[in-house]
């Protein structure tokens, strides 16, 4: 069974047609993991025992000619900031290093309903705070094309190990691009959905009003299939949009692009984008012209300002998520402190890293009496502008297609001094998060030194649908190769 590169479909359809048992998946992905992991390290950690036990019972449940789920057998992998029960969940950081959930987030409920497999907790960014992993207080995980490099972040664990062909789907968490840009990265599918279409309840917050599970995987289908799964309303999670919507995104995806209005904002062809990523985009275009698509250059005229709006609104939010963490209600307690105050101090100042710290000190300070209205309502009053902006655009056009990241997967160690040129290259991201719409990166091109190029399309709120058409009729046309890297 060649594990590494086989997707949701020909997995679950093995299962079912009795080819292999739900053990057999499990073990050998297990054996791949084993053997690869130690170059990736994407994994924080494995729970082999209870994903054994849930392929006996699904085994047992295919003997028996009971019904199965849709995602029957099928491993999948979950970034650690998502709730597990019984099984850690750290959000990469030293705070959380002892907490064990003692429930399931709404999205682990659903897929378990379907019989899928829970496999392991996935590395990431300390409170997804970053994009390139490098801030979890635990491991580096490395890009599996390029060992020197990141994998992206914060979901750097989730996209890395489906990357490397050692987990054929996973979740990660979507802030302002922490889903896409390692799915960039990584050479792998990436979907941030729209704000309220996935429950949130059992995810840990970073920016309540932003923050989305997504799935990462090896095909637009097998992303479309995962939604279908997570998505829907959920009364522990009040933000969920409660009226019914399309919800089938599999039977019309193939229906092709003909007639579909693509635009193609002029913004964001300015500097800073790189060379090889430009080139993709523009082929990305010829290709969906040549499909039958009508694709314009149009206007965006809100890139810049959006990334400052993004870092204000998360960090704010922040501040106030992670006051919780205090060593009394949750968290690192240290070992000596002489009263309440020096406890509550000592526990952040121990177990947080630098970049949550930053964090909260940019959060507060917007936030604070005084600062509040030229910094936090300022940058809602943008994100206003910008959800606006974006409703006009989608009058005329069906989807939007933009670059994932600026810059090509880069070294480790080489922004993670320069806090600011990190927050650059989530430039065509954040938008995404402030308007609150759908987008997908789909791989799309290697560049001349093998690194996975991923391109962004983006939808009107709640029309998914449309985006996995766009996305699935150009993944037919890219012959990039999907098999995992030699590792
Ligand atoms: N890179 C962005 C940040 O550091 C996005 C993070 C995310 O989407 N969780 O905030």
């Amino acid at each position: 069974m060649d594990i590494r590169n086989m997707d949701i479909c020909e997995i679950k359809d093995g299962v079912l047609q009795g080819k292999f048992t739900a053990i057999e998946v499990t073990t050998s992905l297990f054996e791949a993991i084993k053997e690869i992991d130690p170059k990736v390290q994407s994994y924080l950690r494995l729970c082999e025992d209870s994903a054994l036990k849930q392929a006996e019972k699904i085994d047992k449940k295919i003997a028996n000619k009971e019904p199965v789920g849709a995602l029957v057998g099928v491993p999948i992998a979950i970034k650690d900031n998502i709730c597990t029960d019984g099984i850690s969940t750290t959000c990469a950081s030293k705070m959380l290093e002892d907490f064990i959930p003692p429930y399931n987030a709404t999205v682990i409920e659903k897929l378990l309903k379907e019989d899928a497999i829970i496999v392991g907790k996935t590395n990431m960014d300390e409170f997804a705070m970053g994009s390139s992993t490098e801030n979890s207080a635990f491991q580096t995980t490395k890009n599996p094309w390029d060992l020197q490099r990141v994998p992206g972040g914060s979901s750097g664990g989730s996209a890395a190990c489906v990357g490397a062909g050692i987990a054929p789907v996973s979740l990660g968490s979507d802030t302002g691009g922490s889903i896409r840009q390692p799915a960039s990265f990584c050479g792998v599918v990436g979907l941030k959905p729209t704000y309220g279409l996935v429950s949130r309840f059992g995810l840990i917050a970073f920016g309540s009003s932003l923050d989305q599970i997504g799935p990462f995987s090896k095909s637009v289908k097998d992303a479309a299939l995962t939604l279908q799964i997570i998505q829907g309303d959920d009364p522990l999670d009040s933000t969920t949009y409660k009226e019914s919507i399309q919800t089938d995104y599999l039977s019309n995806i193939d229906s092709g692009v003909k007639g579909m209005k693509v635009g193609v904002p002029k913004e964001f062809f300015k500097e800073g984008l790189d060379e090889e990523i430009k080139q993709a985009l523009l082929d990305s275009i010829e290709k969906l012209k040549s499909l039958g698509a009508e694709v314009e250059e149009m206007s965006l005229p809100i890139t810049e300002e959006g990334l400052s709006a993004y870092y204000i609104i998360s960090s704010a939010e922040a501040s106030s998520n992670l006051a919780r963490f205090d060593g009394i209600r949750y968290g690192y307690r240290p070992k000596d402190f002489v009263d309440v105050d020096d406890l509550i101090v000592s526990s952040r100042t121990e177990s947080f890293g630098t970049e949550v710290k930053r964090r909260i000190m940019l959060g507060t300070y917007a936030l604070s009496s005084g600062y509040y209205d030229a910094y936090y309502n300022r940058a809602q009053k943008l994100k206003k502008k910008i959800k606006e902006e974006f409703k006009k655009a989608f009058n005329e056009y069906d989807v939007i297609l933009s670059p994932t990241s600026p810059t090509l997967p880069f070294k480790i160690g080489e922004k993670s001094e320069d806090p600011l040129s990190m927050y650059l290259g989530d430039i065509y991201t954040v938008n995404i998060n402030l308007a609150g719409i759908p987008a997908i990166s789909l791989p799309y091109a290697k560049s001349k030194d093998g690194l996975p190029i991923g391109i962004q399309i983006l939808g009107p709120h709640f029309c998914e649908e449309k985006i996995f058409k766009a996305a699935y009729a150009l993944e037919q046309e890219v012959k990039i190769s999907t098999l995992a890297p030699v590792l």
